[in-house]
């Protein structure tokens, strides 16, 4: 049994973030156990990969909805990133900060710390902006690009018909005015994909109170009464157990992350 400070569940987006902040100081013991494997892949640094792989069962979970009557008895299919970097390695790289007026209404309906006041600082700190001339703005770990000089003739045409309509214009979906019609910037660090694990995750492997297990799948939380205290997790077809002194932080993603919480024996009564 291993014994940890903190196990972080899932090496996506929000989980590289948490192992490299948690793992700051160079004295909590961060143990980051992810599914999928690593992300060293052509066609996730290639922007453009992200067309093989949002089938490629490799790198992606691949899942599918059940019959769903507002679609027509369809199902519908959810690409999530199963490797580094999570979703963050197969995403479309748009870029864009969530609206200040939605983290005011979050932080009106009680939720303090959640205000724009408060999170403006936290996009600053993450962000370093590359403009379409080539200008820096911040120096934070996740590179924001403007491509706008390399767009094709047919988007122009097609931003010109959008502003012809009478569709606002807007220079930056980051700025002062988010609402328009524009090009919008992606996370590409000199043309290559800068995924979560690129930003975050890769700098803080080097700490050696930083843990990272891949092909890792957590299979249930362990609890002593109502507290997490450890994960059990499959790798190599052989069933390992860590222990968590101060907390279990479960970042599988909007799909797993739920779900491992079912297998843990957490959700509805009935379906549990
Ligand atoms: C094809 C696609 C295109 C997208 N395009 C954009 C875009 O252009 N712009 C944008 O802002 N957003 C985009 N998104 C959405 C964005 O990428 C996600 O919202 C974000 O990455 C989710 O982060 P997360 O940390 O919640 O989960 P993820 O990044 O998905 O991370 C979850 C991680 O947990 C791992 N995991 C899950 N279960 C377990 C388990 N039991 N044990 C161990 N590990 C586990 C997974 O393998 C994965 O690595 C896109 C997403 C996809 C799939």
């Amino acid at each position: 049994m291993d014994s940890f400070d903190y196990i972080v569940i899932g090496a996506g987006t929000a989980g590289c973030v948490l192992a490299d902040r948690l793992s700051a100081d160079g004295k909590k013991r961060v143990l980051l156990l992810e599914a999928g494997g690593s992300d060293r892949r052509f066609w996730i640094r290639t922007p453009i990969g992200y067309g093989k792989t949002f089938y490629d069962e490799s790198v992606n979970w691949k899942y599918n909805t059940e019959p769903d009557a507002g679609l027509g008895g369809r199902r519908s299919y959810w690409p999530r990133g199963k490797v580094l970097g999570g979703s963050s390695a197969i995403n479309a790289m748009v870029y864009c900060r969530g609206l200040p007026g939605d983290f005011d209404d979050w932080c009106a309906a009680g939720n303090p710390g959640w205000g724009w006041a408060d999170v403006a600082p936290a996009y600053q700190q993450l962000e370093r902006r590359v403009g379409a001339d080539g200008t820096v703005q911040g120096d934070g770990p996740l590179w924001v690009s403007e491509r706008e000089p390399e767009y094709h003739p047919v988007k122009r045409h097609f931003l010109a018909a959008a502003h012809q309509l009478g569709l606002p214009a807007t220079a930056d979906f980051n700025g002062p005015q988010p609402e328009g019609v524009g090009a919008y910037a992606i996370t590409t660090r000199r043309g290559l994909r800068c995924s979560a694990a690129d930003a975050f995750l890769r700098p803080a492997l080097g700490r050696p109170n930083l843990t990272l297990r891949t092909g890792a799948l957590a299979q249930r939380i362990l609890f002593e009464g109502r507290r997490a205290v450890g994960v059990a997790y499959l790798q190599q077809g052989q069933l390992r157990r860590a222990t968590a002194m101060a907390e279990v932080l479960l970042a599988g993603g909007a799909v797993n992350s739920p779900q491992l919480l079912q297998l843990s024996g957490i959700g509805p009564g009935p379906l549990l």
